[in-house]
């Protein structure tokens, strides 16, 4: 069990400074620095739902184009669009795009300290409030994200499904009484790096695990079933045809609608597959396929000469615009249509 022991803190702890990952938006070991909440504020954000060793070029990127809170604030939506372009999950883009302004006009630039505080920004939920709260701040605020749910499972030998709401009040409960009263910040990195590079969701590493004392899931041999296996669920399969209409050197892309998936991007002339049995008599140049969390999608890609009919509707008129393949750096595409652009690239240099 690991109770409010101060051992159990100290241990992992102890591990954490020998041990921990070097990253970009984290401050050398005894650097003498000063940590800048902003880019843990992005760092947090860009590592909802997604693994650290993809959020580090992304990451590197973006500070470098909005390297102040200020800057992000100054930017045009579409230009934080394109600088999150392939990391997925645009809505976060957007949220941190307005929560740096309200930042700016509300806070005078400045971030918000405590959790309670944070939580009223855009996209800012429970845990990426605690995670700045106390890594930016060295508040004391708990956090549980996958890793760290894991972890307490199976030092708590708490056999259930931890997205279940109970399960998750009760893992929230327990990572604010394991927390010490200081080094909050550095405590609850290490709970997230012990379940990202030990405690690890098949095969933990438990025998060099620097809490192997206090966790009853290794006692028991119990481990490897804890927390128990998702129920895999069917994913849906959505099909989309695209049309790479071409006049000369530019092709005409269109934007997306300003809500839904994607919203606010830009790509080639796409419509739902079913509306579009009137594709027969383009040429078919690829099949292009994207999965997701919840559902998969499959784009059959068609070389076109003019739009397919039902895209002249009124529904379908929206912002649209006719750009070279240079050019087409300067949109925000989903990952799908940088899919497509690379191939009617490597394309074009074959007809060279
Ligand atoms: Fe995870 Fe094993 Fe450490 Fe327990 S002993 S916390 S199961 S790595």
């Amino acid at each position: 069990m690991i109770g409010t022991n101060a051992t159990f803190s100290r241990r992992l702890l102890r591990w954490y400074d020998a041990h921990r990952r070097d990253l970009p938006w984290r401050l050398k070991s005894g650097s003498g620095e000063t940590l800048d909440p902003y880019l843990v504020l992005v760092s947090e954000a860009m590592l909802q739902q997604t693994q650290v060793a993809t959020v580090i070029p992304y990451f590197q990127r973006f500070i470098g184009r909005f390297p102040t809170i200020q800057s992000l604030a100054e930017a045009d939506e579409q230009d934080v669009l394109r600088m999150w372009q392939g990391l997925g999950y645009y809505s976060r883009a957007r949220n941190l795009h307005a929560a740096a302004r309200r930042i700016v006009i509300e806070h005078r630039g400045v971030l918000p300290r405590t959790a309670d505080e944070l939580r009223a920004l855009p996209g800012v939920g429970r845990y990426t409030a605690g995670a700045v709260a106390s890594i930016a701040f060295d508040c004391r605020a708990p956090i549980v994200d996958g890793n760290v749910a894991r972890v307490i499972c199976r030092l708590d030998r708490i056999a259930r499904d931890p997205r279940e709401r109970e399960v998750l009040e009760l893992l929230w409960r327990r990572a604010e009484q394991i927390l010490p009263n200081v080094r909050c910040g550095d405590f609850n990195s290490a709970l997230m790096e012990l379940g990202a590079t030990v405690c690890t969701p098949r095969s933990p590493k438990c025998l060099i695990c620097p809490v192997r004392e206090h966790c009853e899931a290794q006692a028991a041999g119990l481990q490897e079933q804890i927390p128990p296996p998702r129920k895999s669920k069917p994913t849906p399969l959505l099909r989309r045809d695209v049309f790479c209409i071409r006049d000369g050197e530019k092709w005409l892309i269109e934007q997306r609608p300003a809500k839904g998936r994607w919203a606010g991007m830009w790509q080639f002339v796409t419509v739902p597959s079913a509306k579009a049995s009137r594709a027969n008599g383009h040429k078919q140049i690829a099949v292009v396929t994207h999965g997701l969390t919840h559902r998969r999608y499959r784009f059959r890609v068609f070389a076109a000469s003019h739009l397919p009919p039902e895209h002249a509707s009124a529904e379908a008129a929206r912002g649209r615009a006719w750009v070279t393949l240079q050019e087409l750096d300067q949109y925000p595409l989903p990952r799908p249509h940088v899919k497509i652009a690379q191939l009617l690239r490597a394309n074009s240099m074959k007809t060279r």
